[in-house]
């Protein structure tokens, strides 16, 4: 297959884009500098760019905006509405939801088969932050919100919201913000101060909202979100350098952006 195939095939940028990654003496094939545009890649070459391995297989990421009465689930034996019933039109491929939300939580939820991302973004170390929009039976006061902000003791640990606010100034609405992404969460949080939770919603994930895509439906992530989320969980980011990427023309593509190194030619 032809690098720049390989690559764009990745899901890190376009083939055009690759092009000029190539040319600027990013892209490695088994540890050599490759910048050459037509370079074919084989069977158990090993490919990088900017010092991190790509994979050949087509990553897809789409946010899907979660509608009630749905399992975050890739298959249910009681034959419930699942997530899954949801993206089954993505690319023919299979896509897997990044972490989980209850049955009836709505709100934002990724969807991929990149495994590596999807992987850190659930983990807590990078702290990837969720917001709730959470609707209670009863009055919250204010001083159960300082109570959840200073934190609640659950059964698997403590729990804080480092953000917290009320809804349009509503006595039984608040929205808040957490780092971690443990079992039902935010409805043991809101229980521990005593109340019980009637409607949960994420607004927010990692910065990405629900905004334009109805429940049910999903988009996919922009180049741009996609490389935001690589930045935050410490992958390489895969967005071309301006200077590189919109120099018109074939000819300047075809000259490498940064000089040879002595190197690069043996
Ligand atoms: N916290 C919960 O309690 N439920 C969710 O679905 C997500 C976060």
């Amino acid at each position: 297959m032809r690098l720049n195939r390989y690559i764009s095939n990745s899901g890190i940028c376009s083939r055009r884009e690759a092009d000029t990654l190539i040319t600027s003496g990013v892209v490695k094939i088994n540890g050599k500098v490759v910048t050459e545009l037509g370079t074919q890649v084989e069977k158990n070459d090993k490919v990088s760019v900017r010092g991190a391995a790509i994979n050949p297989e087509s990553f897809h990421y789409i946010l899907l905006h979660k509608p009630k009465d749905t399992i975050t689930t890739t298959d249910d034996d009681r034959g419930r509405k699942t997530v899954m019933d949801l993206v089954e039109d993505v690319e023919n491929v299979r896509l897997y939801p990044v972490g989980r939300l209850d049955r009836n939580t709505t709100g934002v939820l990724l969807m991929t088969n990149d495994g590596d991302l999807a992987h850190r973004l659930m983990h807590p170390s990078y702290e990837v932050r969720k917001r709730y929009d959470v609707e209670t039976a009863n009055t919250i006061t204010d001083d159960q919100m300082n109570e959840l902000r200073r934190g609640v003791t659950l059964d698997d640990g403590p729990a804080a919201a480092y953000f917290i606010e009320r809804i349009n100034g509503m006595p039984n609405q608040i929205r808040l913000s957490i780092h971690e992404g443990r079992n039902r969460q935010v409805r043991r949080m809101i229980e521990a101060v005593g109340h019980e939770v009637v409607h949960l919603h994420r607004s927010d994930y990692a910065g990405l909202t629900v905004k334009g895509v109805r429940p049910g439906r999903w988009r996919k992530l922009s180049e741009k979100e996609l490389n935001e989320l690589r930045t935050l969980v410490k992958l390489f980011k895969t967005e071309v350098k301006k200077t590189d990427a919109h120099r018109p023309g074939k000819k300047t593509l075809r000259k490498p952006a940064v000089p040879k190194r002595r190197s690069d030619r043996l």
